[in-house]
């Protein structure tokens, strides 16, 4: 029943739920629960045409008690302020199950980015950036805004500029905003980070032979056959690199439609159809869904729901066949819906949990802009000789001979981007130990959605009793 109860009730559902798993007093869990400071605005751009056009738009930071805030800022046009909200709250605890130090935020613009010229995407972006600037709604230790549904690196660079611009000599300016283009402080590794998250934490997921026994599956990706709902940033970069994990992916939805092959898609092949023709379909050796939602029906292991909120509902969620569930989407399974998978035994990784890559590349970015550094550029090349020397010393020791190949593969020592890979995978793989203990802890009372939760719910009280407010 997808809109019947709100995004933001669905949130709060989940939270309760997971409070009565924690014996915090009311006081303090209505505190970790409720949005701390909400602003909306409407202001004026000039179309291309001459017309003003009035544009809406949010920004929420849902929990202060770290700083800064952190969220993305989504173009759409469902956002409102409920939708904002939600998407605020459960950044703050996504932050606190993969221990990135901010609390939640999250932005929107209520827009139809396809209706618009890049000319005036860039006035609304600065505009909202300077309406955000104006009100202390934004800045490195304020609050933190990232990419989102509808953003990408372009509309971060706006802000930086408009932030800027704002602050003249702010020393830690691009700090304002994460994933920003790499030549203006963005980081190596970001755009792709939440994708590659997600194929942790299914890789994760699917390593452990006990609970995929209780699932009927085999140990591994190898072969898992994976269904795909939207293919842009998020969703292109999981299929990727789940495909290369060695999963077969058989179908992708989009808005326009879906394909599905059950012996698997090209995933590169198809992300090139798309830009060639201008739609997924009529891809050669597959056949078309007229109807995107039915590839969420298809028969399959894992799907990957990677588009938007409320896709998976009370009305679907009886007839999905896959035992696994990747929420790369924020809150793409509706509370209602999750019950019905819960009795049918199948195996949801929650988006909190799931798709905090993209907030953990994102503080990694952060700490670069503070340090005005980049990751690896003091300890690459030391690294390198020291593990030279401790070859040599073999080599010595033992007579052997590595060839010149074999020493500059086994000498290599990390620039950023590996750095940044093994930080998110490191991330990734601790957080998903966490939650799965404290779900084996509460047994049949929690899934891994509530165990996130009271992960986090605890990780974000300690914060509190430290600070001395709820002690
Ligand atoms: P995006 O705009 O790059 O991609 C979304 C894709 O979904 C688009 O290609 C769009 O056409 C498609 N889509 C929209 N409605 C659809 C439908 N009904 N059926 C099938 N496809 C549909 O956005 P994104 O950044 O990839 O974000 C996707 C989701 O992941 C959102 O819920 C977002 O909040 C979440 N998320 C994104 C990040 C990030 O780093 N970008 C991080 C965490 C979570």
């Amino acid at each position: 029943m997808a809109g019947s109860i709100s995004f933001l009730k669905q949130v709060h559902r989940a939270f309760d739920e997971a409070a009565t798993h924690t014996d915090l007093s009311p006081g303090l869990t209505k505190q970790i629960r409720e949005a701390n400071s909400v602003y909306q605005v409407s202001f004026p751009i000039a179309r291309d045409d001459g017309r003003i056009e009035v544009i809406e738009a949010w920004r929420c930071e849902h929990s202060h008690h770290k700083l800064p805030t952190k969220g993305g800022i989504r173009f759409s046009t469902l956002v409102n302020e409920d939708e904002t909200r939600a998407l605020a709250t459960l950044m703050t605890f996504k932050c606190a199950v993969v221990d990135v130090p901010f609390g939640g935020a999250k932005g929107g613009i209520k827009i139809d980015r396809r209706k618009y010229s890049d000319a005036e995407l860039e006035r609304i972006t600065r505009r909202y950036a300077y309406e955000l600037a104006s009100k202390s709604f934004i800045g490195p230790g304020i609050d933190v805004p990232a990419p989102d549904y509808g953003t990408g690196p372009r509309e971060m660079g706006w802000i930086v500029d408009t932030y800027r611009a704002l602050t003249s000599g702010e020393l830690n300016a691009e700090a304002c905003v994460t994933g920003k283009p790499v030549g203006i402080g963005g980081i190596r590794g970001r755009t792709e980070a939440t994708g590659r998250g997600v194929f942790f934490g299914l890789r994760e997921a699917c390593s452990i032979a006990e609970d995929m026994a209780e699932l009927g599956l085999s140990t591994g990706l190898a072969d898992k056959r994976v269904v795909i709902q939207g293919l842009g940033n998020v969703g292109s970069h999981s299929a990727r690199f789940l495909a290369e994990g060695g999963a077969s992916i058989v179908a992708v939805a989009e808005y326009e439609g879906a394909i599905h092959n059950p012996s698997g898609l090209d995933i590169e092949a198809v992300i090139e159809h798309r830009k060639d023709t201008g739609s997924i379909l009529d891809f050669p050796g597959s056949t078309n869904l007229s109807e995107s939602e039915e590839a969420l029906e298809l028969e399959c292991d894992i799907l990957v729901p990677a588009a938007l909120e409320n896709q998976i509902t009370h009305e679907n969620a009886p007839r999905i066949q896959a035992r696994i569930i990747g929420e790369a989407a924020n809150g793409p399974t509706t509370a209602d819906a999750n019950d019905i998978l819960r009795q049918r035994g199948v195996m949801v990784l929650p988006d909190m949990y799931l798709n905090a890559g993209g907030v953990t590349v994102s503080y990694f970015e952060w700490a670069k802009n503070l340090s005005h550094i980049r990751f690896g550029r003091m300890q690459k090349r030391a690294e390198e000789a020291s593990h030279r020397r401790l070859l040599e010393a073999v080599e010595s020791a033992s007579g052997a001979h590595f060839t010149d190949l074999e020493k500059d593969v086994v000498t290599e020592g990390s620039g950023e981007e590996q750095l940044v890979n093994s930080g998110l995978e490191e991330t990734m793989l601790v957080a998903y130990h966490e939650i799965r203990e404290i779900q084996k802890r509460l047994g049949d009372k929690a899934d891994l959605r509530v165990a996130a939760l009271v992960s986090a719910i605890e990780k974000i009280a300690i914060t509190y009793s430290l600070l001395g407010i709820f002690p």
